[in-house]
């Protein structure tokens, strides 16, 4: 029932916006439209795009409302609803052959039918906190609901979402901003086509498993987009729906831009778009830079405190699930430019609730990299239905993280070439069998330096790896411990030794 009067709430203002249009304020581009609605004084109006919205009303067959829409306009920044599917465009009379069709099957709840353009007036302002209040407890009910994804190729991006003063961060002003509120961590999704739709792909920085990051421009500003393969669309899907149900802004995990998928020419394009790191994974930037111990153990708490935040369940409504990773390895961490780090890829992530003990697994055939691998996963012994497993293999890579940071740490002047985790046991590429043979057979882990004892901060983290390895998952460390113990060891190196 509340839901219900929130649904219509959020209906009446999507109509509402269009009505006031006129007294908005003007776009820096106009386009003219097609003007189809009980509002209209001429056939034609003009604003920064166009606009179809279907509306149903109660009881009522769906209805096509053709017009224009405005920079200060909310009409283009919903999610369709039940009652509302919209289309924006943004070439002149780009909404005349527009046709949408209804995305619901849900029945309109019974609710006394309501005069439409009487109330507008008076209740225009309490609608639109109602709005608002409904966006995010529509997006709360939604979690476990599939994305609908909207197709339709725009082909052009013209459109100035919100005007900036030069040098302000028009993402950082999004991203903050009113409309992120709720139980997602993004932008409502069309305002994310409409990004993905602007930015210009400038460079490929890498090249992975399953497709290609580029480095793009979004008015000015670099962003990643890693365009996935279509081979690996059920990573896109995972990390899309993660990203979008989960709130997930954290300074140690990748920030979530937009996620867009289009159809050119009969083949699907996924595009996930993040901020960018211009000093690439982790795995590039140890290929290239040696570390003091104290940068070390930055890289290594930031990227601690990321995983923690991962794992943790937070309850009450701005909570998250726990979620563990799958995939943790150095090229899933990036280096910001302040030299944290911050966690990347959650494509294969599986999430967990406790309240409703609901372990949310996705259905992505993928596999985690294999050089990685607990040996729990190897021997298959891996208890799949127990969300804590999954969190023990992600400390067993993360040790293995480490270790890689370990090596290229200088102390006393000597320092080692970076290498993989078990490069000296195991081929490139190593197959499933392999990895199998060195870690559960022989029952080996990565050589720990014998330099790293002669440093406080080294001696320690090479301790903590010793316990990330434990053949028991159990025994080993959990994410908020490692955390812990590598701030006291960032703070005190000396009196942390022992890192119980
Ligand atoms: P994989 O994890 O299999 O290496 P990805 O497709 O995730 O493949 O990434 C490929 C490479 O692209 C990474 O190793 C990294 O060098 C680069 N990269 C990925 N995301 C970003 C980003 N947000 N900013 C800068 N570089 C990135
Ligand atoms: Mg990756």
């Amino acid at each position: 029932m509340t839901l219900g009067i929130f649904r219509r709430g959020l209906l009446m203002l999507l109509v509402a916006l269009g009505l006031t249009r006129g007294d908005l304020a003007k776009p820096s581009k106009l386009v003219n439209c097609t003007c189809e609605n009980p509002h209209c004084k001429r056939p034609i109006c003009q604003g920064a795009w166009c606009t179809v919205v279907l509306v149903r009303e109660q009881g009522r067959h769906p209805q096509v409302y053709r017009g224009c829409g405005s920079l200060n306009e909310e009409l283009c920044l919903g999610r369709p609803t039940e009652f509302v599917n919209h289309h924006c465009c943004y070439k002149s009379f780009c909404n005349h052959n527009v046709s949408l069709m209804l995305e619901a099957t849900q029945t309109p709840s019974k609710e006394p039918e309501v005069d439409l353009p009487l109330i507008l007036g008076p209740v225009l302002a309490l609608l639109v906190l109602v709005a608002l209040g409904a966006l995010g407890l529509w997006r709360v009910r939604r979690r476990q609901e599939k994305q609908r994804g909207l197709h339709s190729d725009l082909g052009e991006s013209s459109l100035i979402l919100k005007t900036s003063e030069q040098g302000d961060s028009m993402l950082g002003d999004f991203l903050d901003s009113d409309c992120t509120t709720g139980s997602g961590s993004g932008l409502p999704f069309l305002v994310q086509r409409t990004v993905a739709r602007q930015v210009a792909l400038v460079e490929c920085v890498g090249k992975g498993r399953y497709g290609e990051v580029w480095r793009g421009l979004w008015h000015g500003e670099s962003v990643a987009v890693k365009i996935f393969s279509s081979r690996d669309e059920q990573s896109w899907f995972r990390e899309t729906e993660i990203y979008n149900t989960v709130l997930l802004r954290h300074d140690n995990i990748l920030g979530f831009i937009a996620s867009d998928m289009t159809s050119r020419n009969s083949s699907t394009q996924l595009w996930l778009i993040t901020h960018y790191h211009e000093h690439g994974s982790l795995y590039d930037f140890l290929q290239r830079q040696t570390l003091e111990p104290q940068l070390a153990l930055r890289l290594a708490v930031s990227a601690a405190c990321g995983l923690a935040h991962l794992h943790v369940e937070i309850f009450g409504t701005q909570g998250k699930p726990a979620i563990a990773h799958r995939d943790l390895k150095s090229r899933n961490v990036l280096v910001k430019s302040n030299l944290q780090c911050c966690i990347a890829d959650l494509g294969l992530a599986v999430m967990h609730s406790q309240s409703s003990d609901y372990l949310d697994i996705g259905n992505n055939p993928r596999v985690g990299t294999k050089r990685y691998m607990a040996p729990e996963v190897l021997d298959e012994q891996i208890r799949t239905d127990c969300f804590e497993s999954y969190k023990w293999t992600d400390i067993w890579a993360f040790g293995l993280v480490l270790w890689e940071i370990a090596r290229r740490t200088v102390i006393n002047g000597t320092v080692e070439d970076y290498r993989p985790p078990f490069y000296d046991m195991v081929p490139n590429d190593p197959s499933f069998e392999d990895m199998k043979k060195v870690v559960c057979v022989d029952q080996q882990t990565p050589t720990i330096p014998n330099r790293l004892t002669a440093d406080p901060v080294l001696s320690g983290l090479a301790q903590m790896m010793r316990e990330c390895w434990y053949p028991n998952p159990s025994a080993r460390l959990t994410a908020l411990r490692i955390k812990k113990s590598l701030q006291k060891l960032s703070h005190n190196p000396e009196k942390s030794k022992v890192i119980h």
